[in-house]
């Protein structure tokens, strides 16, 4: 219908992973946590649904912004929530990057460029062009590490004035973390603002987390929805500068975080030992699955989060998820010529592995 912008019915949308309503699948396509989340957590949920819901939320998610900052020790002006992280991601698209038209583009088209590493979250892209930005996808090595400073400036494409870079790290879907020397070189270097996407940074050796405290344009994004195990309840927050919060701030709806959301998450960071036991567990599965599959002919790269980027043998890759689905097991599988030879594996717990296991070896006894 010509009553749409001709952006929007052009426009693809972010596929998510399928949230299966048939019972009894082995779920290991979205990165969910195979673990509940604290029964401090559910107990604050259930005991917060009564009456109160005809009350709208906390705007600003104050208690909780608060003690984030506790934990992190930062400020709560450091912090702004959202629903999910995603959220956040869209609005740093809104507040920091032009649309790609008129003489603006012709001039300075870093402005109007949002800017990110192939393959990482698919999102991105998607982001850029709801906006009209201009989108510079920049592959990453073929071991899917960071491409060095030199790299990137002898290939000419990445572009160092970019006004959003988002980088994920550990990146998805490879898994791979990249050394916090190299995020720091390339945030000195960066002149736009630069979001490191930590969602997984909870089952990674390391973080990024001290990077916005000497760099104003460097943002950290993080989530409750993995390693919290809440993302049915959509909370994500960022770290960064007092002036680039409050402009995010500007732009958001009012009460963007429902409150249901923000008694969860405050619940889950008043349990941090139950998490941190889960933390370990999925890394111990995650090594164990690691271990296995290469027994088993796959190639598997390493791993800082909770989900394995495999390269199966002997058939495609596509073969594989549609084998593996017949025997009842969910893993990802994305289309990009980047990234169609290998399978994404959410860690599961232990059952879930073990059916996976199960039907890999059943698979391969088919050849
Ligand atoms: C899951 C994920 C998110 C989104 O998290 P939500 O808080 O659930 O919106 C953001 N970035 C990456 C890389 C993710 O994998």
């Amino acid at each position: 219908m010509n009553l749409i912008r001709p952006l929007v019915q052009k426009l693809k949308a972010y596929v998510p992973g399928e949230q299966p309503r048939l019972k009894g699948l082995v779920k290991l396509n979205t990165n969910e946590n195979p673990y509940p989340p604290s029964p401090k957590a559910i107990k604050a949920l259930k005991a917060a649904a009564d009456e109160r819901l005809r009350l709208y939320p906390d705007p600003t998610a104050g208690p909780l912004r608060e003690k984030l900052a506790k934990l992190y020790r930062y400020a709560p002006e450091n912090i702004i929530v959202g629903n999910g992280s995603d959220e956040l991601l869209a609005l740093a698209t809104r507040a920091f990057v032009e649309p790609a038209t008129g003489a603006l583009h012709l001039r300075q088209p870093e402005r109007c460029t949002v800017q990110y590493f192939v393959p990482s979250y698919s999102l991105y892209p998607v982001l850029a062009k709801i906006h009209g930005a201009t989108p510079n996808p920049i592959p990453l090595e073929s071991d899917f590490s960071l491409p060095g400073l030199a790299r990137l400036r002898r290939g000419r494409l990445w572009d160092f004035r970019a006004a959003l870079t988002f980088v994920t790290t550990p990146n998805a879907p490879t898994g791979t973390g990249y050394p916090e020397e190299e995020l720091e070189a390339l945030c000195a270097t960066q002149k736009g603002i630069v979001v490191l996407d930590e969602a997984y940074a909870e089952f990674a050796s390391g973080n990024a987390l001290e990077l916005p405290r000497q760099y104003p344009h460097v943002i950290i994004a993080r989530t409750f929805s993995k390693a919290y195990s809440l993302c049915y309840q959509r909370v994500g927050y960022f770290i960064g500068h007092p002036d680039l919060i409050a402009a995010l701030d500007r732009i958001r709806d009012s009460y963007n975080v429902n409150g249901l959301g923000q008694e969860a998450a405050l619940a889950a960071l008043s349990d941090l030992p139950y998490y941190r036991t889960n933390f370990k567990r999925v890394v111990t599965l995650r090594e164990r699955l690691r271990g296995e599959l290469i027994g088993l002919g796959f190639g598997v790269s390493p791993s800082e989060t909770n989900f394995l980027f495999v390269r199966p043998p002997g058939r495609a890759a596509e073969r594989w998820l549609h084998e593996l689905r017949k025997r009842k097991i969910l893993v990802r599988w994305f289309h990009a010529p980047e990234t169609r030879d290998y399978l994404r594996i959410t860690i599961g717990n232990e059952r879930e592995i073990n059916a996976l296991l199960k039907a890999v070896r059943g698979i391969l006894r088919e050849d």
